[in-house]
């Protein structure tokens, strides 16, 4: 007898970074600094109850939380488990299956994924030349729903002011801009979420190190925010990770900036050390660099066996085979010098 699974996800495979366990992970573009020191106090003070019960449903603290980091009214948030969760979400929110959703290409390797599950078409749109956004290109597809990420995973480079202004102008339902390494970029866009038609994501996983935690959020109208929270429901946030996030946004922003203006100089100084190497870099305003190379993964490969992740890439389009390679503490990043140095020979 076969089993009585659904036939779109027949072809769907699981998710499967290239995760074998090395000392040097710089593959997934985390805060590598170590846990924020609210994290760990709250941690350490935790008690019974807050396990053994339900949390409060919808987050209302971290709700609070966020809305005072981000300057907004506590009305226009939501959260979710992971950004991950929030993306899911607002796509089960906004699009019945069989409708379009549009993204650049390449962009967050996931978004391919959650149009699957969702029983979503998908129309990717390659970057332009320039890794500026396709306006005219993506609001040809005539999708309901258009994403853009910037900076871009994984490319790290940003859509222009004017491109993202005239998309949202311009878009027939909803635009999501994903944010995820808003905190390292030169500017951000979270205005754009007081427009009628624009929910904007952020994660506690990257700038704030907290990925284990599954933290997320959106800022948006609250009319679009309610039917994200429909479709995900009260309770995803568990609330240990409200506890503890809610601890970081309120105590641990000096901390996390202070970390992500150090990754910045520790980019500057990786990017001068790939180019001594007589490799290209992209531009990039996230804590990770995107260097274009044939053959990049089997030199991730060579690399894995000294004992370092980074990320590889096959045949993206605009860029072709690149490595991703995250910025953490200078030490880590000595090593992954050392071991690409070695893996290109
Ligand atoms: N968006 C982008 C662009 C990402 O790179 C990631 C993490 N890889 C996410 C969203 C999801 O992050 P999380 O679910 O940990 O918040």
């Amino acid at each position: 007898m076969s089993l009585p699974s659904r036939a779109s996800y027949r072809d769907i495979p699981l998710y499967s970074p290239s995760k074998v366990r090395c000392s040097i992970d710089l593959s997934d573009n985390t805060n590598l600094f170590g846990m924020p020191p609210a994290a760990e106090r709250t941690l350490r003070e935790t008690a019974a109850s807050q396990v053994t019960r339900y949390p409060v449903g919808y987050a209302p603290n971290l709700k609070q939380a966020v809305a005072h980091y981000t300057g907004v009214d506590v009305s226009r948030v939501t959260t979710g488990c992971g950004s991950d969760d929030v993306i899911d979400s607002t796509l089960r929110a906004f699009l019945e299956p069989g409708e379009l959703i549009a993204f650049p290409d390449p962009t967050f390797v996931m978004m391919s994924y959650f149009s699957k599950v969702n029983g979503l078409r998908f129309a990717p749109v390659p970057l332009k030349a320039d890794f500026d956004i396709d306006v005219d290109g993506l609001l040809a597809t005539g999708a309901k729903l258009i994403y853009v990420c910037s900076p871009n995973n994984p490319t790290g480079t940003v859509a222009s002011r004017a491109a993202l202004e005239r998309l949202v102008e311009n878009a027939p339902g909803i635009v999501l801009l994903d944010e995820a390494y808003a905190e390292f970029a030169w500017e951000s866009h979270l205005d754009l979420a007081s427009r009628p038609n624009v929910l904007v994501t952020r994660t506690l996983s990257k700038a704030f190190g907290l990925a284990g935690l599954r933290v997320g959020y959106a800022v948006g109208n609250p009319t679009l925010i309610a039917e994200v929270e429909k479709a995900r429901g009260p309770y995803k946030v568990t609330g240990l990770s409200e506890r503890i996030a809610t601890a970081v946004l309120s105590e641990d922003v000096p901390w996390m900036k202070s970390l992500a203006t150090e990754s910045l100089s520790i980019r500057a100084r990786l990017v001068a050390e790939l180019q001594n190497l007589g490799l290209k870099t992209l531009p990039t305003e996230a804590n990770f660099v995107m260097v274009p190379l044939p053959g990049a993964p089997a030199v991730a490969e060579r690399m894995r066996q000294r004992d370092v992740n980074v990320r590889a890439f096959q045949g993206l389009k605009v860029v072709g085979d690149a490595l991703r390679i995250g910025c953490g503490p200078w030490n880590q990043m000595e090593a992954a010098l050392g071991a690409l140095r070695e893996a290109l020979r």
